[in-house]
């Protein structure tokens, strides 16, 4: 069974223990050393749980799955080049976050919670409502109040208890730590069994490339709950010899709330305070990312840098998808703004990109229908 460790303090825990952090207060990994063989790969699964051998779950009963995952990788030819693009807004909740809710809602099961506590920007609040429906277990999600409508309707008809809380996302992670104390945080940020579901995007980029990494991801960064997702399967594969280098993190901000990128550039490892502004990219709208230092130190480790969009830039990758025919909601458009820009000032001639599209359009259909009237 695998442990928790402290990254502050270094103080060891339990993983069948109800805690979501450190006595010292400081974050929680896994220590989870895998070698992974690849012919263990169930491909009757058809979805993630295929890679069941790289899940730290102990036993298969309690796995909670909507058979989810494995999405098509979609070439995707660009103004300024072609990208590899996996379709993770076609997940059962519309959000990559499934990956890693499949995952934490499963330990949660295990270790026998039957209530959680969530906060969110909204997808993340979808994704744990699904799955806690699925497994039985009563959910409370916390979200602010400008969230789009069509995530508060999926939580609440998932069964959640929703909570409103108005001001900024910051207000309502402050909002969540009460209910937290004596309620299990089923945190996509904090608990590191999220992270666990989301590296089966890195395992599922090397079956669908012909079992090798690309030499460029590029994700976005909020709380970089998928880009640290990536980063650790990548390097489970190459601690497995499945790979032989990782891939270049290529890591997206909205430039009205930036401030990982802010402190990248500065040669700073934690976030930087910055001015926030309103951004269409709701979903990545973190002002204080607790998991900032490490998306600094996986992007600087595989040579990456950061990348901020306009939004005017995030517009503009919007109308180009999907007038090829995609659905993505604003937030998952940023990346590909990001894309674009990486395409046309850092790409090399032959260089293999793939990045993501994270959400399904059909959560902010208040927004889209103001881009619509107005283009
Ligand atoms: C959660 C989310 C992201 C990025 O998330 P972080 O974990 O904050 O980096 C990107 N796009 C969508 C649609 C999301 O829901
Ligand atoms: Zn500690």
């Amino acid at each position: 069974m695998a442990e928790l460790i402290c990254l502050d303090c270094g103080k060891m825990y339990s993983s069948n223990e109800l805690r979501w952090k450190c006595d010292c207060g400081g974050l929680l990994d896994l220590i989870f050393q895998l070698k992974f063989d690849p012919s263990k790969i169930n491909s009757a699964a058809h979805g993630m749980w295929r890679y069941r051998d790289a899940i730290p779950i102990d036993a298969d009963q309690n796995i909670l799955s909507f058979r989810e995952g494995f999405t098509p990788l979609l070439p995707l030819q660009l103004e300024e080049g072609l990208l590899h693009v996996k379709q993770d807004h076609l997940f059962p909740s519309g959000s990559y976050k499934d990956r890693g809710a499949s995952v934490l809602i499963s330990k949660a099961k295990e270790i026998g919670v039957n209530r959680v506590v969530e906060d969110s920007s909204g997808n993340a609040g979808c994704a744990i409502a699904a799955y806690c429906a699925l497994g039985g277990i009563a959910c409370d999600i916390y979200v602010p109040a400008s969230t789009s409508a069509g995530k508060l309707a999926q939580i609440q008809l998932y069964g959640a208890n929703l909570h409103l809380i108005p001001g900024s996302r910051q207000d309502t992670s402050t909002a969540v730590l009460e209910a937290s104390e004596k309620t299990y945080y089923a945190s996509h940020s904090w608990n590191p069994f999220f992270f666990h579901g989301t590296k089966t995007f890195a395992y599922e980029l090397w079956e669908q490339l012909s079992w090798k990494a690309p030499d460029t991801v590029i994700l976005p960064a909020g709380n970089g709950t998928l880009l640290l997702g990536a980063a650790l399967g990548f390097s489970e594969l190459a601690a497995s010899g499945c790979i032989d280098r990782l891939p270049r993190i290529i890591a997206v901000q909205s430039q009205h709330c930036a401030p990982l990128a802010a402190a990248f550039d500065n040669g700073a490892d934690t976030p930087a305070v910055v001015d926030v502004q309103d951004t269409l990219a709701e979903g990545i709208a973190i002002t204080n990312p607790i998991r900032g230092k490490q998306i600094i130190q996986a992007v600087s480790q595989s040579g990456g840098l950061f990348i901020t969009v306009s939004e005017d830039e995030i517009t503009a990758a919007l109308l180009e998808v999907s007038h090829k025919g995609h659905y993505i909601e604003p937030t998952a458009a940023a990346t590909i703004a990001g894309a674009k820009k990486y395409l046309n000032h850092h790409s090399r001639s032959g260089e293999v990109i793939a990045s993501v599209f994270t959400g399904h359009g059909l959560k902010s259909t208040e927004k889209l229908l103001k881009l619509a009237s107005e283009h």
